[in-house]
């Protein structure tokens, strides 16, 4: 049993989080070294755009970008990067957002891109405009947006194209970076979700991307409300004057000129529509000290720890025979390693069943129902805590042979 933490002191529950690095389950568990950067950051001050420099450096030199910021996530990456590209350096726009009225607001987005997360484009005051057609159901075959679309759907309004980043993405984001910038136009990554692999810390901005987006909270083992939004210089310097605190005069303000090249702006926005998604200097210290870590580990020995416990996982389950077991994504250090267990003819019942009977109990199991539609639960190991992967597979046995 892990020690009594502090939750347990306050008598609140905590859950055996087999699903992964859920927001409402809490985000991750932190990588080495992170909970103690946080906590002493919290016992000193320091000049915020001082320290957002600091990281902006580093968070350059890991992902080739021109320079980086700490955002409180990717959701707030995402508001920020559309703050910045509606605005560039305008500070009288800045100060008028949301409200895009005669702006250039325009998002073009591969239609079958649009997803909840999207909402931080429409918060900042972006118009999404969705180009092509995700073809599922005439029987043709598969057939998604493709890049002259999206060259289509863009015209003088239009300030960014929104990428959502993933295994399933299409068209091409090569493909997609070339056609907008033969336009002139930014392409913005949402790429929160995407790592592991390590080396699409890189990839997204190797492929043309002008800023890609990324959580801090999921596998990167960043506080939950951390993330990275990294790419163009300027554009990444009209995110951070559109979220950091400016009540000082312009006179005064001497910001670092490795974050903000004071010269090229027209003015300070007074709180901009960024600052509503502030982050801490706990945070700040924290996602670098996750970053560093993430680099330093490796994907190979990161993925043989998550191994550990997905094995053990799969090896208990073979102790039933209600539902088939498989790990997956056992030799392929790119991935998180994953134990599937699949129903009998896709029964989305009792897979309900079994995760709804895991979840009462004093300590609640949660496993991953993405797929429970299809009569498949997944467990997920990177947020188990020592002893818990036993546990895990006890219950489900348990429960499967009742
Ligand atoms: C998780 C996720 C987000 C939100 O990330 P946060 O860091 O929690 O804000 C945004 N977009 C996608 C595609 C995600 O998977």
């Amino acid at each position: 049993m892990p020690e009594r933490n502090i939750f347990d002191r306050r008598g609140i529950p905590t859950v055996i989080n087999a699903a992964g690095t859920l927001t409402r389950l809490s985000g991750g568990i932190v990588a080495p070294g992170v909970a103690e950067a946080m906590r002493d950051a919290c016992l000193a001050s320091v000049d915020m755009l001082e320290l957002q420099a600091h990281a902006s450096q580093i968070l350059a030199a890991i992902t080739g970008a021109e320079a980086g910021y700490v955002t409180a996530g990717a959701s707030a990456g995402l508001l920020l990067a559309t703050a910045a590209c509606l605005s560039r350096y305008d500070a009288s726009l800045m100060n008028r957002l949301p409200d895009t009225g005669g702006m250039s607001n325009e998002f073009v987005i591969p239609r079958g891109h649009r997803n909840g997360y999207d909402h931080a484009v429409r918060a900042a005051g972006g118009r999404l405009v969705e180009a092509g057609l995700p073809e599922r159901q005439a029987g043709v075959g598969v057939r998604e947006t493709e890049a002259w679309e999206i060259g289509a759907a863009i015209n003088e309004r239009t300030a960014a194209v929104l990428y959502v980043a993933g295994e399933w993405a299409r068209p091409a984001l090569a493909e997609v970076t070339e056609i907008a910038h033969r336009a002139s136009v930014p392409v913005i990554v949402d790429a929160a979700a995407e790592l592991p692999p390590q080396s699409n810390l890189r990839h997204f901005l190797a492929q043309g991307a002008d800023l890609v987006v990324f959580s801090g909270g999921k596998a990167l083992g960043g506080p939950a409300a951390s993330g990275i939004l990294c790419g163009r210089r300027n554009l990444v310097m009209s995110a951070v004057v559109q979220s950091i605190d400016l009540d000082v005069t312009w006179d005064q303000w001497n910001p670092p000129t490795a974050l903000v090249d004071k010269k090229s702006l027209t003015g300070l926005p007074q709180q901009g529509v960024g600052r509503s998604c502030k982050v801490g200097k706990q945070e700040i210290m924290g996602l670098l000290a996750a970053i560093e870590h993430f680099v330093a580990e490796g994907d190979e020995a990161r993925h043989s720890r998550w191994l550990v416990d997905a094995r053990r996982i799969a090896d208990g389950l073979a102790d039933q025979d209600a539902a088939t077991v498989t790990l997956v994504g056992e030799s392929d250090v790119s991935c998180i390693p994953r134990v599937e267990l699949q129903f009998p003819r896709g029964s989305t019942s009792a897979a309900l069943a079994l995760a709804e009977r895991l979840l009462d109990g004093d300590r609640p199991i949660h496993l991953d129902q993405t797929w429970s539609d299809r009569g498949r639960l997944i467990v997920n190991p990177i947020c188990l805590r020592d002893g818990e992967a036993r546990l895990v597979a006890q219950n489900v046995v348990r429960i499967l042979r009742q």
